[in-house]
């Protein structure tokens, strides 16, 4: 019985011990927004990594113009919204769009780049300005930060390899190995909607080489990425029928009114004068 005892006082120790040292571990995470170990190129990030950006009431647009820089989140492995180019620097649709915002703020742009799932978290803490990274507008996220207006429609794509005729649609994925990249839209989706094996990868492109390497069915993912990522891999296809509705829209702190304004004014004129729909075609044909 007291040998019984001291095994349970033993085991309780380490459970606590295990605990305490996993609570530390993932509060550090959330503090540190680097690059995910897998996303390629994690070390070109063209920052400091410091996140300075805090939120700030009606003011954080006096304080960005005051720090002279506005710093956007973003995961540059989602082409052609934002990869890294061929110098390394992170290059893509969403950077042009932060960088006209950041031209009419007077400031420099600062890009940081980090896990797609940590984006959303770090805007609603002020690690950063402006969460834009592809992000759809959903109602979860509604929830944490506020959202510009939209500035591109889009919708999931099942990728799978050319010669597979059998997945087609959701019910068709029951039982099937898909790659998702974590925490996204298409993670959501495929976890809510389908009987699939979830294999969750830091980055979209990852999981493309996986499926490409016949180790995935298929592959869940945004629309234009699913294209560069069928492109970019011998014996991939895009299925034809898309599985969600959504639209992008640039994540801000609920706090931060007054840069919502401005980035809603900006984001309006690049979507009149044509300027976002260019930048998809010169990003589509870069990648
Ligand atoms: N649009 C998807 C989402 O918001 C994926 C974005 C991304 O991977 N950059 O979840």
């Amino acid at each position: 019985m007291k040998k019984l005892s001291k095994i349970l006082a033993l085991l309780m120790i380490a459970v606590l011990a295990f605990s305490v040292f996993a609570g530390c571990s993932s509060n550090e995470e959330a503090d540190t927004p680097v690059t995910s170990p897998d996303a390629e190129g994690g070390d070109e990030v063209q920052t400091d990594g410091e996140g300075e950006a805090q939120t700030g009431g009606e003011g954080a647009v006096d304080r960005i113009k005051e720090a002279g820089k506005l710093v956007m989140l973003t995961n540059a492995a989602f082409p052609p919204f934002e990869f890294l180019g061929d110098d390394n620097s992170i290059v893509g649709v969403d950077v042009e769009i932060a960088q006209a915002i950041a031209d009419e703020l007077g400031v420099e742009l600062e890009i940081v780049n980090m896990d797609f799932d940590g984006i959303v978290p770090a805007i609603q803490t002020g690690r950063g300005d402006l969460g834009v990274a592809g992000i759809t507008a959903d109602d979860t996220r509604r929830e944490q930060v506020d959202f510009s207006i939209n500035y591109v429609d889009t919708a999931q794509y099942i990728i799978v390899s050319e010669d597979n005729t059998d997945i087609v649609d959701a019910a068709s994925l029951a039982g099937k190995n898909v790659g998702v990249q974590r925490g996204t839209t298409g993670d959501i989706w495929v976890t809510d909607n389908t009987e699939a094996e979830v294999h969750r990868y830091g980055t979209g492109p990852d999981a493309g080489a996986e499926l490409a390497l016949g180790r995935l069915d298929a592959v869940v993912i945004d629309e234009m990425p699913a294209q560069e990522i069928a492109a970019a891999n011998e014996g991939l296809k895009v299925i034809e029928t898309p599985l969600t509705t959504e639209q992008y829209a640039i994540a801000i702190a609920k706090e931060n009114t007054d840069l919502k304004e401005v980035v809603d004014t900006v984001l309006t004129r690049l979507i009149e004068d044509g300027s976002i729909e260019a930048w998809i075609e010169e990003y589509k044909a870069a990648a």
